[in-house]
């Protein structure tokens, strides 16, 4: 009946769907977006907490039956079914989001969030395990990765419970784990597409030096069509014997971040090579 495809993977623990919720401290005059509501066992639990829910369900079976517990009592006028792919869809202004999150949009749900124009206060999310300690890994972890430096750039993230198979219906493959998000207020004033650019060049291979990442011809190549397109917006001429190579020598060496590790550098490290770069006129978006 339940259709793995779509992550549906029922929680059948009450203290667990009741901790979730709690662990997002509501405010009665909160408006939560709930994403994969299914049958709605942490819905219920929200509305006790909420002045407001936004359930976005991509089943309209699920979000039948979802319509159906609710219907004739006080809390149907305070939730909002909307049928489809969150992933698509506009999301409004919402103060939290919970979600008991469908696996396969785990990364695309998590930046959709950190990009809306005013991100929710905190998320309390469910993943699989590794897809929340890679979250939450801090350099120098043998998880920390792009996704660990892309994500703590916006966000303060925090594990909060881990949680096992047999606590879901069916039980999915792997274990599973709570991670609270926070967006960082006000937004760090980057980039991000740059942000995202420059960690996409370093993160290739997370062991290797950050001169090597930038030892490619494809992504020299960028940096030189990137150069040129900031030179033509600025007015600025292009030197004949442009040299895109000597200009990432020069960053690295001034830097001297080129022999370190991705894996090991924090956000200060990748903040100070953004800038070093920016100030030669190289971009990544
Ligand atoms: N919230 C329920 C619970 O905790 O018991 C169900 C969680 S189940 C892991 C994930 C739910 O997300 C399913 O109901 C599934 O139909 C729905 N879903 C899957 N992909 C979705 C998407 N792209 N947008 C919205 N809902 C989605």
């Amino acid at each position: 009946k339940m259709n793995t495809d779509l992550g549906q993977h029922i929680l059948k623990n009450p203290l667990v769907a009741q901790g979730i919720v709690d662990k997002a401290e509501l405010r009665p005059s909160d408006t939560v977006l709930e994403v994969g509501p299914g049958t709605g066992n942490l819905t219920v639990r929200i509305l006790e907490k909420a002045r407001k829910v936004l359930a976005v369900e991509m089943d309209p079976r699920m979000a039948a039956e979802l319509s159906k517990r609710v219907q004739g009592k006080p809390e149907q006028k305070r939730i909002e079914i909307m049928l489809g792919d969150v992933i698509k869809t506009e999301l409004p202004y919402v103060d939290v989001c919970i979600s008991n999150t469908p696996y396969q949009i785990s990364s695309p749900l998590v930046f959709k969030l950190l990009n809306m124009p005013q991100p929710p206060r905190t998320c309390i999310l469910m993943f699989q395990r590794e897809f929340a300690m890679r979250l939450v890994a801090r350099p120098g972890d043998p998880l920390y990765c792009r996704l660990s430096a892309s994500v703590q750039m916006w966000a303060k993230v925090s594990h909060i419970m881990k949680v096992g198979k047999g606590n879901f219906k069916p039980p999915p493959q792997v274990e599973s784990s709570v991670v609270r998000i926070e967006p960082k207020r006000p937004r760090p004033n980057i980039d991000y597409n740059e942000w995202d650019g420059l960690l996409r060049v370093v993160f290739v291979r997370r062991n290797r030096t950050i001169a090597a990442g930038f030892n490619s011809t494809a992504v020299l190549s960028i940096l030189e069509k990137n150069y040129r397109a900031y030179c033509s917006q600025n007015d600025m001429m292009v030197d004949d014997d442009l040299d895109v190579k000597a200009k990432v020598d020069e960053v690295l060496q001034s830097t001297g971040l080129g022999e370190k590790r991705a894996g090991k550098c924090d956000e200060t490290d990748f903040l100070t090579l953004l800038y070093a770069f920016h100030q030669v006129g190289l971009h990544f978006a």
